[in-house]
């Protein structure tokens, strides 16, 4: 999970949007510390988490951002997305609304990022399948008609966050190189 004396030749910068309680912040943990929390608090205060890996043979700082709640107002500022490569636009596959709003942050990150902005759509807590309100059909269809990356995953249960995390990282290595 990185060395402090590694040399970095790349910091990407990713940014989490989506509805508030979606699991941003527990995707970000699980990647980032490899820990979950059932009970995680609202996030304070705008934060990042970083973590290093190797892609290519070359060290690439993943500096990933996690709103501090705003997203309840959806007055999440510019300067969050200031200078982003990637986004993940999280809904949760368990609550329809989390899913119906993904337009409207998709229309927010465009208006505020970079063109070039590498974007995956994540349907989270895929481990409550029997809940599930979001077919995965509709969120593929969606995702390609926006030319989107898309998977589901679990913070819980840890499945695909790290795919959803390289197929990002990998995207915009590609790109920078
Ligand atoms: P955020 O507001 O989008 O940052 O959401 P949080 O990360 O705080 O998560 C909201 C709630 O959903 C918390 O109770 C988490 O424990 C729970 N949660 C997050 N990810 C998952 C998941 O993959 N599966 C399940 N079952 N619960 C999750
Ligand atoms: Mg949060």
């Amino acid at each position: 999970y990185g060395d402090a004396n590694q040399k970095i030749d790349y910091v990407f910068k990713v940014v989490l949007i989506g509805d508030s309680a979606v699991g941003k912040s527990q995707i970000l943990s699980r990647f980032a510390r490899n820990e979950f929390s059932l009970d995680s608090k609202a996030t304070i205060g705008v934060e990042f988490q970083t973590r290093t890996l190797v892609i290519q043979h070359k060290s690439v700082k993943a500096q990933i951002w996690d709103t501090a709640g705003q997203e309840r107002y959806r007055a999440v500022t510019s300067a969050y997305y200031r200078g982003a490569v990637g986004a993940m636009l999280v809904y949760d596959i368990t609550r329809r609304q989390s899913f119906d709003h993904i337009p409207r942050w998709l229309e927010e990150l465009r208006s505020h990022a970079d063109k070039n902005i590498v974007i995956i759509l994540i349907g989270n807590k895929s481990d409550l399948e029997n809940q599930r309100a979001v077919p995965t059909e509709d969120a593929k269809e969606f995702a390609e008609k926006e030319g989107l990356f898309f998977l589901e995953t679990s913070a819980l249960e840890a499945t695909n966050v790290e795919n959803a995390f390289m197929t990002v990282l990998t995207e915009i290595f590609n790109i920078v190189n």
